[in-house]
């Protein structure tokens, strides 16, 4: 089925967002040699990018459609790394292999662990339950304590992905693709039958015949100048740094550490290429607005009964950080039927699927052949005409 234009392709497409999610589909259209013009209102990657646990995984996601596009995304992270790098050395935008480890210590919560592991490992996911001492055998610099279940994840990592958009920007650069920072856009000229003429800016009019929309949690609001329903769900997350430290954790870069007491939840660490650690609390959606250096210190305290390499280290609070979260929790992906040439692209885990959707992005953009057989449970025309009361029922329980 042809989609979003009603020619070969577009010869100039407006991409507004320069996070991981904006800047990669923009260097995947130029790279197809379609003019580029990247809008961003701050500084490229300053959104919910920069606060980002990044790690890639698959293994949070539920129910399989979704695991398996975020493993595919997952699986094509190495080579769009080394196409992204100037070297083609993938370390140089911060990816790192290795896999996650987490454990329990409570028994309920021991079985959960279990049942989890058997599932994705009945989808054929590499993750596989482990004792004690080859947890502590696998990252030595762990102080695990009593053990009742434990796991390791071997294809996970993560990546930085402030390199990621910075890597994207030279692409584009070489590919004289313009890039507008600090340039807010605060509008759409709409067409009589609902397509983009221009993008209006703070800068001045940008007219484009296609529009790519990756403002992250600003989304909703922007699609909506269009007639566009996107509804989001709030969900601030904090992720802490600590001071750059030597090399903490050298063989399992992401680690989920069990609650430490019934009123605290579990942490996640791992340390970034710098040498900062970055340690927070919860799972991937948990929701934390308290951003204040009391909590900063207490996390790091708690990360460090786990990795007592982290003594010495100071805790740096960094301000809450918005995921975009599409109200059912899952991507939304695609031209919008009410503005045709405008192309959505909202969705949480964007660091892990930042090459799949990139791509089909590109793909759907340039070729204008929808990849109904990836997305089609992710179109954002799921939400068009929702009332809030039912969009709001759509919501991924917790
Ligand atoms: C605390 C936290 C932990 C996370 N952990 C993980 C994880 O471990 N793994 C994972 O895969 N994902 C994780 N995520 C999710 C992931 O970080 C996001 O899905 C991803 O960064 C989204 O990228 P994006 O480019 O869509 O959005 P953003 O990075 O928010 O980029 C959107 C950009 O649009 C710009 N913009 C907004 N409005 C306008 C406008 N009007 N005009 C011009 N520009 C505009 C913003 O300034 C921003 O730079 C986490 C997110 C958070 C907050």
């Amino acid at each position: 089925m042809r989609i979003g234009h009603s020619h070969s392709g577009p010869r100039h497409v407006a991409v507004i967002g320069a996070g991981i999610v904006g800047a990669s589909i923009a260097w995947r259209i130029a790279m197809r040699g379609v003019r580029v013009t990247l809008i961003e209102k701050a500084e490229a990657g300053s959104g919910a990018s920069s606060h980002s646990f990044a790690w890639i995984n698959a293994g949070a996601k539920q129910p399989i459609a979704y695991h398996n596009l975020n493993r595919r995304s997952l699986d094509m992270w190495q080579r769009f790394a080394a196409a992204l790098s100037d070297d083609g050395d993938s370390a140089s935008i911060g990816l790192r292999w290795g896999g996650k480890v987490s454990w329990a210590t409570e028994a309920a919560d021991a079985d959960r662990l279990v049942s989890q592991v058997r599932q994705l490992q009945s989808w054929g996911y590499p993750t596989r339950l482990v004792s004690a001492a080859e947890l502590s055998e696998l990252e030595p610099s762990l102080d695990v304590g009593a053990v009742a279940a434990a796991e390791y994840s071997e294809n996970e990592g993560q990546i930085e992905p402030q390199l990621v958009v910075d890597a994207c920007l030279r692409r584009l650069a070489e590919r004289e693709a313009a890039v507008h920072s600090g340039t807010e856009v605060i509008g759409f000229e709409l067409r009589g039958d609902g397509r983009v003429a221009a993008v209006e800016t703070t800068g001045g009019d940008i007219e484009c015949d296609a529009v790519v929309l990756a403002a992250g949690a600003d989304t909703t609001t922007l699609a909506a100048l269009a007639g566009v329903n996107v509804p989001q769900a709030k969900s601030p997350g904090i992720v802490i740094r600590t001071t750059p430290m030597p090399p903490l954790l050298p063989n399992v870069p992401v680690v989920y550490a069990p609650p430490l007491s019934d009123a605290l939840q579990e942490i996640h660490m791992r340390q970034c290429a710098d040498g900062r650690m970055m340690i927070g609390e919860g799972d991937q959606e948990s929701l934390a607005e308290d951003d204040s250096q009391a909590h900063a210190d207490d996390l790091l305290a708690r990360a460090c009964r786990y990795l007592p390499g982290l003594a010495g280290a100071e805790a740096i609070p960094v301000p809450v950080g918005w995921r975009p979260m599409p109200l059912d929790g899952y991507p939304a992906l695609g031209f919008a039927e009410e503005s045709p040439n405008l192309y959505i692209a909202l969705t949480h885990s964007g660091v892990t699927l930042a090459p799949a959707l990139s791509q089909l992005a590109a793909q759907e953009i340039c070729d204008g052949i929808a990849a109904d057989a990836m997305l089609r449970h992710y179109r954002p025309q799921r939400f068009a005409g929702m009332t809030a009361e039912q969009a709001a029922s759509m919501k991924r329980p917790r």
